[in-house]
C-alpha cells in the first residue's frame, strides 16, 4: 500500500478515537540527534553498560577507571545541548492542543516530549534533566541548558574525578544530601508504570512510535492497549516486533510521517 494511503490510514483512525495516547521510544530522539543506545554505533557501543549504566558499575568505575566516566559525560553533553524537538515532537504538541493526544508514554529521558509543547508525559526511564534526592526522595527539575553547562565547567575544573569531587557536584537537596539524576539504570524499577498501563488499558488508539519493543516491561504497552480493543498504528523506520497487532505499519521516519497526519488533521 502506498505510503499516503497509509497516512489516510491513520488520520481516519484518530478522528474516530476519542482518547489518543503516544508510546514513543529511542528512534524519535534519534532522529532528533540522540544516538539510541542499544542499536550498533550507539552509546552503549562505545561505553560499557556494565561499567556505566549501573549504579555499583558507576562506583567501581569511579574508583578504577574515572576517565571513561569523564569521556562518557563529555560525549552525551554535548548530544543533549544540541538536540532540539524535531517535527514529529512539534506535531504530537500541536496534536495535544487540537485534542488528539491525551497522553504521551515515552521511554525517552531527553525531555523533547516536553520541549514540543506535550503536559502530560510519563516518562518510564525517567528525565536527564530532573534530579531525585538520595535521602528523602525529593526531585526537582533543572532548566537543561544550564544544568548541562554546569557539568561541563565541573569537568574542566575537576582534575581528577573521585567520589568526593562528584558528590560535591550534585545539586543538594533541602534536607543537605545530594541528589542523583532522576533516570532508570539498568536494573532499576522504570517509573509511572501504573499510570502507563492504566493509559494503555484506556485508549481508543495508540500511536507506537520509533520504538522497536524489545525493553521490557514498556514493550508490552501496544498489546494491553490491543487487548482492550484499541487500534495500533505504528510509525517506525526499524525493525519492530508489533507487525502482529498494528491495525497501521508505516515504516518510515516520525518527523516525516507525523506533521503529514497533522496537516489532514488540521485540514478535517
Ligand atoms: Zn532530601
Amino acid at each position: 500500500m502506498p505510503l499516503i494511503e497509509k497516512i489516510e490510514q491513520a488520520v481516519d483512525i484518530l478522528r474516530r478515537s476519542a482518547v489518543v495516547v503516544v508510546f514513543s521510544g529511542a528512534g524519535m530522539s534519534a532522529e532528533s540527534g540522540i544516538p539510541t543506545f542499544r542499536d550498533p554505533g550507539g552509546i552503549w557501543d562505545q561505553f560499557d553498560p556494565e561499567e556505566l549504566g549501573t549504579g555499583s558499575g558507576l562506583l567501581h568505575t569511579l574508583t578504577r577507571h574515572p576517565d571513561r566516566i569523564r569521556s562518557f559525560l563529555e560525549a552525551t553533553i554535548d548530544i543533549f545541548l544540541s538536540a532540539k524537538p524535531n517535527p514529529g515532537h512539534v506535531a504530537l504538541g500541536v496534536m495535544e492542543r487540537m485534542g488528539y493526544v491525551r497522553t504521551v508514554i515515552t521511554q525517552n529521558v531527553d525531555n523533547l516530549h516536553q520541549e514540543a509543547g506535550n503536559s502530560r508525559v510519563l516518562e518510564m526511564h525517567g528525565n536527564l534533566f530532573r534530579q531525585r534526592c538520595l535521602a528523602c526522595g525529593k526531585k526537582q527539575v533543572s532548566e537543561k541548558t544550564s544544568y548541562l553547562l554546569h557539568i561541563r565547567r565541573a569537568l574542566e575544573r575537576i582534575g581528577r574525578l573521585d567520589l568526593n569531587a562528584v558528590l560535591r557536584e550534585l545539586p543538594q537537596c533541602r534536607c543537605g544530601s545530594p541528589m542523583r539524576p532522576d533516570v532508570v539504570m539498568f536494573g532499576e524499577q522504570v517509573q509511572d508504570m501504573p499510570e502507563s498501563f492504566l493509559e494503555a488499558d484506556s485508549c481508543s488508539a495508540m500511536l507506537v512510535l520509533g520504538t522497536s519493543g524489545v525493553v521490557y516491561p514498556a514493550a508490552a504497552l501496544p498489546q494491553k492497549a490491543k487487548q482492550a480493543g484499541a487500534k495500533v498504528i505504528e510509525i517506525n523506520p526499524g525493525d519492530s516486533v508489533y507487525s502482529g497487532i498494528a491495525d497501521v505499519q508505516i515504516p518510515e521516519k516520525t518527523g516525516r510521517v507525523l506533521p503529514e497526519i497533522l496537516k489532514r488533521l488540521q485540514d478535517a
